[in-house]
């Protein structure tokens, strides 16, 4: 009998979803959300993105004083947006097409304390656990001044509690570095595949680095099944967790203000599209709601992801969320994305905000090279693999034949020259120069056919 996947053979799915066999074969694809603007489960409302806010707005003044390169903006985690012209050209000349509108940089690459998108989620979900813990111990109330949390004595108190995380490697580094510095003890559960370098760095803050074989799923089951057997351990869950999302979506607004201070529009007639790089779906899941929140039907969000791990375009095509992986379709989840070496979506992300996500795109290994590349020879910006993926989206909604047929049904092929394409720069932060250096390197030697 052959395996069944949510209860159908392959080729039933490939009769009802056509898609699949582009899919299957690793070509690149574009594929339209049927439930996007649908109504779904309330999993996390606005309340949550504004305890989120106000809760990083606490932790500021402690966050200025224990991690200086956040001080200039008074303690808060964010990162700049750049106008990527000279690279809108160079996009525009090698694909033989023009991008009506703004191509910008959302530089998450440059965010202070790990430099990518997981310091978001990741820094705000250690925060919230750390607070908790102390209100409840009664050493703390939300009025105090939180610089007080540096204090030796507090980091005596937190030392007696444990963090744990599984990760493909920067969920790791923002989470031990946070978590190490408040004097807690934490475990990262890493995959196989996540670059040594991450590994090492996080050695020498002070976490424990534990190694999987398996992949990036089996690291977070096993981090979850050490963490419950310590009552005094706070394991934080990139495949379900709601504070990570709520940390994420903080960016909605901030974005929002940020986009106005450089007189950029956006409403009906100015549109802004939004690529994120997806791995288990957490980030950009949370980043969409508050995007969302801040522009709602002005702005149209798509995934992007690796051809080798397309897990959160079959998690929503299916409706199978967590319960489909890569492998499922014969797929082997070989990227050198690491943030994106997921095979298997979150459940919670896919339902508490699928349906605010236009769509998915991937994106062939080699193209993530040639556009860490392009990024870097026209903007001077570096950042790693994953982090160029995004960099596709205008030319994937401009060409493809999904993507035509996404703007004429959204009626906005009249508003493309006032539009702004926004691709979220995931990461890169951190990785080390020779490191940086040899993915250059790599990408000059290949030569990517468009
Ligand atoms: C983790 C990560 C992503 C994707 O976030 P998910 O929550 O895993 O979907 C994208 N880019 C980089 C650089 C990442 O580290």
């Amino acid at each position: 009998m052959k395996a069944l996947i949510g209860g159908r053979t392959i080729g039933e799915w490939e009769r009802e979803q056509p898609l699949l066999k582009d899919i299957e074969a690793y070509r690149e694809v574009m594929w339209l959300n049927p439930n996007y603007g649908k109504a779904a489960a309330d999993l996390v409302s606005g309340e949550d993105t504004a305890e989120a806010e106000a809760r990083l707005c606490r932790f500021a003044p402690y966050l200025a004083h224990v991690f200086p390169e956040t001080a200039p903006a008074g303690g808060i985690i964010e990162s700049p947006i750049y106008p990527a012209p000279e690279l809108k050209h160079l996009l525009e000349r090698a694909f033989s097409l023009t991008i009506p509108g703004t191509l910008m940089m959302k530089a998450d690459s440059e965010l202070p304390i790990s430099g990518s998108i997981k310091a978001r989620g990741g820094i705000y979900e250690v925060l919230k656990t750390a607070e908790q813990f102390a209100i409840r111990a009664g050493l703390l109330t939300e009025h105090d001044a939180y610089t007080c949390l540096a204090d030796a004595s507090f980091h005596r108190f937190f030392s007696r509690y444990s963090m744990a995380v599984g990760s493909t490697g920067n969920l790791g580094l923002s989470v031990g570095i946070v978590g190490a510095a408040l004097g807690f003890q934490t475990t990262v559960h890493m995959s196989a595949d996540a670059s040594p370098w991450k590994k090492a760095l996080l050695r020498q803050k002070g976490a424990k680095v534990k190694e999987y074989e398996a992949d990036y799923s089996v690291a977070v089951t096993e981090g979850r099944r050490q963490a419950e057997q310590n009552p005094n351990c706070h394991f934080i869950d990139d495949e379900n967790s709601k504070d990570l999302f709520a940390g994420y979506a903080t960016a909605g607004h901030r974005l929002k203000k940020q986009l106005a201070d450089a007189g950029l529009s956006v409403d009906k007639a100015h549109p802004l599209f939004v690529y994120l790089p997806c791995g288990v779906g957490g980030g950009p899941a949370g980043v969409a709601f508050g995007l969302k929140q801040a522009f709602g039907e002005s702005v149209h969000v798509f995934f992007v992801e690796p051809t080798h791990a397309p897990c959160f375009l079959l998690g929503l095509m299916t409706g199978l969320h967590n319960h489909v992986s890569v492998r499922d379709f014969g797929l082997d989840n070989r990227t050198a994305a690491d943030g994106l070496a997921v095979a298997r979506p979150s459940a919670f992300a896919g339902k508490a905000a699928g349906h605010l996500i236009s769509g998915c795109m991937t994106i062939a290994e080699d193209r993530l090279f040639q556009f860490l590349k392009a990024l870097k020879d026209t903007e001077n910006h570096w950042v790693e693999p994953s982090a160029a993926a995004g960099i596709y989206g205008p030319l994937m909604l401009l060409s493809d034949r999904c993507g035509k047929a996404y703007l004429r049904q959204h009626h906005l092929e009249g508003t493309l020259a006032s539009a702004t394409h926004l691709f979220w720069a995931t990461g890169g932060g951190m990785v080390p120069q020779k490191n940086r250096e040899a993915e250059y390197a790599l990408a000059s030697r290949l030569h990517v056919s468009d």
